[in-house]
């Protein structure tokens, strides 16, 4: 049942009912089937390349024949480079190899700007993903949706080790509550998008924790389907617990962006004005009692009001600033229009 495609529930797989070949007859069918790119980023993945390769091909291969397989590979320091030279000789797979290790942000973003196909499909390449699955994302996108999320709704932990949960509850959660886009597992990494949406992203980082994020707040249509995730059986997580403070800060950056990239000054101006406004009536205040006679110089509200003055103009100058650049960014009229 897995292995079964649904995409191919068409009026012409109904006709051909009962002949397994035909995704052979392809005069009309090119035009259903849709064009894959599937993007791989890959970081010292040596062991995982053929198995990853072989489990991916039939998939792919069955749901159409015009696609491509990219890995990106992100300064890999393994086998992993030789061994994607041979593979590269496969008319449908691409490599890049970036500089150095630039993470798995930046391997996707390469990937996604050099794919061609009209879907582009991700995945990690250390098999934690089933790729039997990519139909179950396809389907969806064929659907009329222009992303669809995994979601390891039962992702594997190693026994004993329940505790590793708790970070990818509490970012979710929190990710939710902040972004009000609504997924369960914004850094599922099994993900498919319509080409065009995933070429808008902006990638560094570890920016792709917040993918959803990003597509959510574009005014895409997304959804997300159940996936299974299974134990790495070669080579070794690449990201440690340094994820928990990196996952924080890129929390606050994805919040503020989607929020506020367009007007800087809404962000800071709003605090800016209040402390600015609480620093010139203290200082208003104690301006008052000064005429008055009364000594203010040792007073502590003197500094509080001083603070207060001093952080309302730097707050709004944090904002100007970033009214500047925003204001000298060039905007696509085309990545706004439906
Ligand atoms: N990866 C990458 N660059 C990096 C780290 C990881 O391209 O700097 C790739 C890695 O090869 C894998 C995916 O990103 O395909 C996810 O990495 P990993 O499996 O280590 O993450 P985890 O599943 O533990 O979150
Ligand atoms: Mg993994």
């Amino acid at each position: 049942m897995e292995n079964q495609n649904p995409i191919f529930t068409s009026k012409q797989e109904q006709k051909e009912k009962g002949n397994n070949k035909s995704i052979k007859n392809e005069s009309h069918k090119t035009k259903l089937m849709p064009s894959i790119s599937i993007v791989f980023p890959v970081y010292n993945e040596e062991e995982n390349i053929f198995p990853l390769l072989n489990a991916t091909l039939p998939v792919v291969s069955a749901i159409t024949k015009d696609f491509e397989i990219i890995f990106v590979d992100d300064g890999s320091k393994d086998k992993t480079p030789q061994i994607l030279i041979q593979l590269k000789k496969e008319k449908y797979i691409k490599v890049f190899t970036l500089k150095k290790n630039m993470g798995k942000a930046t391997a996707l973003y390469v990937g996604f700007q050099k794919a061609s196909k009209d879907i582009i499909i991700t995945m990690d390449s250390d098999l934690q993903d089933d790729p039997k699955e990519i139909p179950l994302l396809v389907t969806k996108i064929n659907e009329g949706y222009d992303f669809v999320n995994g979601w390891k709704k039962n992702k594997h932990v190693e026994k004993g080790d329940k505790l590793k949960r708790l970070p990818s509850l509490f970012f979710n959660g929190l990710t939710h509550m902040l972004t009000k886009v609504n997924v369960h597992d914004y850094n599922c990494p099994f993900k498919a998008y319509k080409s065009h949406v995933a070429k808008e992203l902006f990638l560094y980082g570890d920016m792709h924790r917040y993918i959803p994020v990003q597509v959510g707040n574009m005014g895409y249509k997304y959804t997300e389907v159940v996936v299974s995730n299974y134990p790495r059986r070669f080579g070794v997580t690449k990201y440690g617990s340094s994820r928990i403070l990196r996952g924080v800060m890129d929390l606050i950056t994805i919040k503020y962006l989607v929020g506020y990239k367009n007007r800087p000054l809404h962000a800071f101006g709003a605090i800016g004005i209040i402390t600015g406004a609480l620093g010139f009536i203290l200082d208003l205040y104690l301006g008052v009692l000064w005429i008055l006679g009364q000594g203010i110089g040792s007073r502590p509200l003197l500094m509080l009001a001083i603070l207060l003055s001093i952080m309302g103009m730097q707050f709004i100058s944090i904002g100007l600033i970033g009214e500047m650049i925003t204001n000298n960014v060039t905007r696509d009229p085309d990545a706004l229009i439906k």
